[in-house]
């Protein structure tokens, strides 16, 4: 197999260094397209060729891979979790493991894994799935002062215009608050995807809630409603997940052999919904349901090896499940600078 690097750059000599734009690009096509924004200044430097500019600093800090998202290659795919930022949580308990009768399990499980019980903060994680050629953002965080979601997506290098699907999990605020911004839409050249049973849920609440009122009835117009094993572009298909809400979907996203499921809020918390079978969440609204469509795909996801992100798991949320003898743990993914 040829060389390609020999083909496309001279090898250097002391009397006539190579152009710097060939060891450039050469130097970024081994790093990654991913690492284009972020090496592109200290490599210029490096190679002698352009002055330190102060003025370069923050822009590189902010491409940094990390500072507020979080991309990975799976299959073709780009999967970047971008952070919604995150909130106080005074205590973890009873809102992520909910069960009356198993609180005293619950903090075991908590003291155990060494997970902070009190004073922690709850993560927000919509996800944008890049296929090549669709870019598709997975849920909108909270919308508002809270809501980081345009910062870190100008920090991934993400223009919020480029973003041509938002597909929306469930109606709850900090999943929806994000689609508009003064009354209009922040997505504005996007197609709005949602379940239909979740939509129609809803909107016709007698008296909706201002997150509703302003982001699905506002926008109603925009979206199209979709059931469930629906194509939400090509490779992305949703998956139903009923139980923290009745019409929540999920988003399993294929390339190859490759998967991977956007949970939504059907995983619940990274540590006891996974380690304690028939736990649910307080905001699940039937938690024998949640817990039931916990177990199946927790099992499936195992079973064939997917990819899984979930809006609530630490940042930066994405990583495998494997099986213990009983219930789950998740395993997040091995760091990637670029
Ligand atoms: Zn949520």
């Amino acid at each position: 197999m040829p060389d390609k690097k020999a083909e496309t750059t001279p090898a250097p000599t002391p009397a006539d260094p190579a152009p710097a734009a060939l060891n450039r690009r050469d130097t970024l096509r081994l790093l990654g397209a991913a690492g284009v924004l972020g090496v592109a200044g200290p490599l210029a430097r490096a190679q002698g060729t352009t002055p330190a500019a102060p003025a370069a600093a923050p822009a590189q800090a902010g491409n940094l891979n990390g500072n507020g998202f979080y991309r990975q290659k799976i299959g073709d795919l780009t999967v970047t979790v971008v952070s919604d930022g995150t909130a106080a949580l005074a205590a973890l308990l009873p809102t992520w493991g909910a069960n009356p009768d198993r609180q005293a399990d619950f903090a075991a499980t908590l003291a155990e894994y060494s997970v902070p019980a009190t004073n922690t903060v709850n993560h927000f994680n919509p996800v944008v799935v890049d296929t090549g050629k669709n870019r598709v953002l997975i849920d909108t965080g909270r919308g508002g002062e809270a809501g980081q979601l345009l910062n870190n997506l100008r920090r991934a290098g993400i223009d919020p215009a480029s973003i041509d699907t938002v597909f929306i999990t469930h109606g709850h605020g900090d999943h929806i608050g994000g689609l508009t911004q003064g009354g209009k839409a922040t997505f504005d050249r996007a197609r709005h995807v949602i379940g239909r049973a979740e939509f129609t849920f809803w909107t016709s609440q007698a008296q909706p809630n201002a997150a509703v009122q302003a982001n699905l009835i506002g926008l109603k117009d925009r979206f199209t409603l979709l059931d469930p094993g629906g194509e939400i572009v090509p490779g992305l298909t949703s998956v139903a997940t009923p139980g923290h809400t009745a019409g929540h979907q999920s988003v399993l996203a294929v390339s190859g052999d490759q998967k991977v499921m956007v949970f939504g809020d059907a995983a619940g918390h990274f540590l006891l919904s996974l380690r304690h079978p028939g736990a649910y969440v307080s905001f699940d609204t039937d938690g024998a349901q949640a817990a039931a469509t916990r177990a199946q795909v927790f099992a499936q996801a195992v079973a064939e090896k997917w990819w899984v992100t979930a809006y609530h798991f630490p940042f930066p949320a994405l990583g495998h499940l494997r099986k213990l003898p009983e219930g789950y743990e998740y395993e997040p993914t091995v760091w990637q600078w670029s």
